[in-house]
């Protein structure tokens, strides 16, 4: 979609400090950060949201989540932890609307889901 932010992220039209790329998925930091570790991972391919993801490309997620959990481990916040949300659509707090992954780290997240 060339309206959308992430997709020219995607395209490399708009730099980026890439933290992990393979055929399906990006990682970049955050340009707001809301954490000292706020990470963003990302298919590179245009979903608006997870439920437009079709079924058998799910594949993607899995392997969000396992980009996820490595550059926890690479950033060093594995054994303290770590906070990995994703909102969907406009009252899940969603702006943008390219599917993405969250990764907070670096301080306490508190118990609330939503702060
Ligand atoms: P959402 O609210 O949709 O879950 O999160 C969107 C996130 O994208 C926000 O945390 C915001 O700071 C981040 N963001 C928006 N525009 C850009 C951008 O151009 N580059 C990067 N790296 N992050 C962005
Ligand atoms: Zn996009």
């Amino acid at each position: 979609m060339n309206s959308c932010i992430f997709c020219k992220i995607a395209a490399k039209q708009i730099p980026s400090n890439l933290l992990y790329e393979s055929d399906r998925v990006l990682a970049f930091p955050d340009i707001g950060p809301q954490a000292p570790v706020h990470l963003l991972i990302i298919p590179k391919a245009h979903y608006a949201h997870l439920g437009e993801i079709p079924d058998e490309q799910l594949g993607v997620v899995e392997e969000m989540f396992t980009v996820a959990r490595k550059l926890a481990a690479d950033k060093g916040v594995q054994d303290r932890g770590y906070r990995l949300v994703m909102n969907v659509n406009p009252e899940g707090g969603q702006t943008v609307f390219h599917v993405h992954l969250h990764l907070l780290a670096g301080r306490p997240m508190g118990p609330s889901l939503i702060g």
